[in-house]
Order: structure tokens, then sequence, then C-alpha cells
């Protein structure tokens, strides 16, 4: 695989404050908000909107009316509000999404791969920094990945590799770290207990 770091977008530091930016939004490569790179809560429609986005602010207030619910402006969402499950994903859908893939395709890799099988694996993970949606996560993983070229030798190792990477991302979000000595029992095997047998 080249080195396609000409090929990278600049992206806008996504830690850094930007002025007229609602808490938690993030900007794409376009320098605009980008809705796959933030959390469904966080997401603010801008308040001048656009044709096709005050069409659906009518809409929603009509809705609203008529089921007696009430009308929030679609700029105003509890702060713990949570994807509907008919939405186009966020971040976090799509993280969750993901990491099931990537996790569970670890799961099940071979103890002995092919050629052919580290190969497509390699390829796998290298696609992320160039196709993964949310960019600016697509970006850091590429970081990492330079950082810490993934181990697709074995079942085991690909399995700890993808549960590090994780850990990274789950750090750098302020979440707590998971016990990589419990990946197979979360993405395999199932809890002892045979709660999910
Ligand atoms: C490559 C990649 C990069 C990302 N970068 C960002 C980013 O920069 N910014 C951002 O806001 N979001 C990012 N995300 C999304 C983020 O990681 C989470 O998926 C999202 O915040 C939802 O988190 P969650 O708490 O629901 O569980 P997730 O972190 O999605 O985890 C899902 C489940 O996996 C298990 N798990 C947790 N940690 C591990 C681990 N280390 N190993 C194995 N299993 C584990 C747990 O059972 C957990 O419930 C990224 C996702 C991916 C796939």
């Amino acid at each position: 695989m080249g080195d396609q770091s000409s090929e990278r977008p600049v992206l806008p530091d996504p830690t850094t404050p930007k002025p007229s930016l609602p808490p938690g939004m993030v900007l794409g490569p376009d320098g605009k908000p980008c809705k796959i790179c933030t959390a469904f809560r966080n997401w603010r429609p801008t308040a001048s909107g656009t044709a096709s986005s005050s069409k659906k602010s009518t809409a929603a207030m009509m809705a609203a009316f008529a089921s007696g619910t009430g009308f929030q402006p679609p700029n105003s969402k509890p702060e713990n509000a949570t994807l509907p499950p008919h939405c186009p994903p966020d971040v976090e859908a799509l993280g969750r999404a993901t990491w099931s893939f990537l996790h569970a395709a670890a799961a099940y890799y071979p103890a002995r791969p092919t050629p052919h099988q580290r190969a497509n694996m390699l390829n796998l993970i290298h696609a992320m920094p160039v196709l993964y949606p949310c960019t600016h996560c697509a970006a850091d993983f590429g970081d990492k990945i330079k950082e810490h070229p993934p181990d697709v030798s074995n079942r085991e190792r690909l399995s700890r590799w993808f549960c590090e990477r994780h850990n990274e991302v789950n750090g750098k979000l302020g979440k707590e770290m998971f016990d990589c000595a419990k990946v197979d029992e979360r993405w395999k095997d199932g809890p002892p207990d045979g709660s999910c047998d």
C-alpha cells in the first residue's frame, strides 16, 4: 500500500473551538458542519436553514400541533436526545456498528490465516482512513495505524490489535478502557453465565 498522505484532505482541528459552532458539533473537510462526525444530541441544524430544512421544520411543526405534543424548533434538542432508529447513523451509531464488525471479523479470523486472508485483512484496515465517513475519526485512525502497524498474523493477535486501537479511541473520548483479555468473551464466546447462549 503506497503513502496516501498527499491525498488526505486538510481537516479542521475538531478540538479547536469555533466561535459560531454549537458545542459538540464538528466541521468536515469542506469546512461545513459534518453530520456523520457529530453525535445526534449535539447536531443543531443551522438557524437560517436551507429550503429543504425549512420545509422539514414546517412539516415537523404541523405534525407536533396535530399530535398535541407541542413543537420544539429543530435547533433545540434535549442534551440526552437519542438517535431515532429510522435516522441515518450519527458518529456514535456508526462507531458502534463499525467496531462490532471489526471486532467480530477479528474474532472469527483464522488462527492460521492464508496469505490471501492476511492481505485482505490488511486491505480492510488500510481502507478505513480513506473511506470511513467520519473524517476526523478516519484521519486519527490512519495516524494510529502508522504508529502501530496491524498485526494480522493470527486471530489472537489481530483481536488484541483492534482492542488496543479501540481503547485509544476510548481514551481520547474519556471512556473506560476495555480489558483486552475479554475480547473473546465479548465478541465470540459470550459470558460464562450462559446469558448469551
Ligand atoms: C475507527 C474508529 C474511529 C473512531 N474515532 C472516533 C473519534 O475520533 N471521535 C468520536 O467521537 N468517535 C469516534 N469513533 C466512534 C466511537 O469509538 C464509539 O463507537 C462511539 O462513541 C459510541 O461509543 P459507545 O460507548 O456506544 O461504544 P463503542 O466504543 O462503540 O463500543 C461498542 C462496544 O464495544 C465494546 N468495547 C469497548 N471498547 C472495546 C475495546 N477496546 N475492545 C473490544 N471491545 C470494546 C464494548 O462492549 C462496547 O459496548 C470511532 C469509531 C471507529 C470505528
